[in-house]
């Protein structure tokens, strides 16, 4: 059985949410590898309609084996919230593993967040201010505190002590802030975190190797997209980890020979939320169409509650997306907000310096100066949300489908018509 990895292929909020939902209830395991709770998927199911953040889409299959992997970044309060919210609503957690690796998002870290932000002023990042970036800095710079240290108050105090005394010398010297920790407030505090998580925290080595054996479908989930990706993105404006298929393998523990298919979630225009570079961006009339204000699917950040940008379908962006992450087949979402849109965009290639460019361009600076070329592709002017079955959808529909999945160079795998659990059209499943 298949193993698949599910990027998104864009700036984030590509509708993963939805896609995940559907193909975890076919996977006997899932994974997310990376991020913490700065991500943020909406899930419409049989259950109802949920804002996931760092517990994975399968938890509403009891059968499947959901594990948060150890490239994640865990705030456990945030996680404790999380899981007594799908608690209350029915939600059965009992098949929910942690990996012990995992880092957790400290409150310095969120502090860290917040001062680091108001240094920057007018060049801040738009980080979602959850801690996470400087809680994978720590990680990187071995400063940080794993999962599995909250199990044991003598690990925790080994590991913590050392650490509190460098921030509270940070904040009082480097920020020149008020802020201070107490070392044995935070003890108490985290070890309790522990304690409740403790049944589910352990090494998923074994799971995660016991289940390719075994050979059950599997499922990678991913968070943010890969054109916020800390070494390919659009640096600095990028996350702090590694959203796309390297990030899968290593932060699930899982050799790429392992994987059958990596499908790239794309939204059939484009989204950013926060700073950086977006060459197609709109707005107007056009932005406001594509933002779809006051519909349960707004263009509004499911973590942050802010405003989205949006433009159109950036092929530049969405074909090196799909090259560096070997994306061969597509999930294309949102597919039904253009349904009202007599002429549609893509964006083919850029123009800098007078020079037609079919990649990014080599520094975020020169994105200034970037001037998207566009196709324009009909509109089909009827309603797809009722659609089930590919050879249904209006043939200018098609057309734009086929021509995204052409410039992207993968195979189309689903295009999604609306939020719905069964709101889906499946070309050529992948699993
Ligand atoms: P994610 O982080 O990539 O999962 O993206 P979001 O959480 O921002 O999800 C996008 C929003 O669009 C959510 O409100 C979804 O319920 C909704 N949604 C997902 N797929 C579709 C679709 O095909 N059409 C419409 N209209 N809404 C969708």
């Amino acid at each position: 059985m298949a193993v698949v990895a599910v990027v998104g292929a864009q700036w984030g909020d590509e509708g993963k949410g939805h896609i995940i939902d559907i193909l975890a209830a076919r996977a006997a395991t899932v994974i997310r590898y990376g991020g913490g709770n700065n991500a943020g998927h909406t899930v419409v199911n049989r259950h109802g309609t949920f804002k996931l953040n760092l517990v994975p889409a399968g938890i509403f299959e009891p059968a499947t084996v959901n594990i948060v992997g150890n490239g994640t970044v865990v705030n456990p309060k945030h996680f404790i919230g999380e899981l007594d919210g799908l608690i209350a609503r029915g939600i059965v957690v009992e098949n929910l593993r942690i990996s012990h690796r995992a880092h957790v998002v400290m409150p310095y870290h969120v502090e860290q967040d917040r001062l680091d932000e108001l240094q920057r002023g007018d060049a801040k990042i738009g980080t979602t201010g959850r801690g996470i970036g400087p809680a994978y800095a720590d990680k990187t710079a071995r400063n940080g505190v794993r999962i599995g240290d909250l199990c044991d108050v003598a690990v925790l105090r080994r590991v913590l002590t050392p650490i509190i005394a460098t921030k509270n010398r940070l904040f009082a010297g480097y920020y020149g802030a008020e802020t201070r920790y107490d070392l044995e407030a935070l003890i108490t505090e985290y070890a309790a975190y522990g304690q409740r998580l403790a049944p589910y925290i352990g090494d998923i080595y074994g799971v995660v190797q016991t289940a390719l054996a075994a050979k059950t479908p599997m499922l990678l989930e991913g968070a943010q997209g890969v054109m916020l990706d800390i070494d390919h993105g659009t640096y600095p404006f990028v996350t702090s980890s590694m959203p796309g298929i390297a990030g899968a393998c290593q932060g699930a523990g899982i050799a790429p020979r392992a994987l059958n298919h990596v499908l790239g979630v794309y939204k059939a225009f484009t989204s950013r939320v926060g700073s950086g570079p977006f060459p197609s961006e709109v707005s107007g009339e056009t932005a406001d169409a594509l933002r779809q204000m006051g519909k349960p699917w707004a263009e509004v950040g499911t973590t942050t509650g802010r405003l989205r940008r949006v433009g159109w379908f950036d092929a530049v962006a969405s074909r090196y997306a799909a090259q560096l992450n070997g994306i061969d087949r597509l999930a294309l979402t949102k597919l039904d907000v253009l349904d009202e849109l007599s002429e549609i965009k893509i964006c083919i290639g850029y123009r800098l310096d007078g020079q037609i460019i079919d990649h990014p361009p080599t520094y975020t600076e020169q994105y200034d100066r970037v001037e998207p070329i566009y196709e324009t592709l009909p509109g089909w002017l009827t309603p797809t949300s009722d659609v089930r079955r590919w050879q249904d959808l209006p043939a200018h529909a098609r057309a734009y489908v086929e021509r995204v999945a052409q410039l992207v160079g993968a195979e189309v795998s689903m295009v999604s018509i609306g939020p719905g659990h069964d709101q889906i059209i499946e070309v050529l499943p992948v699993l």
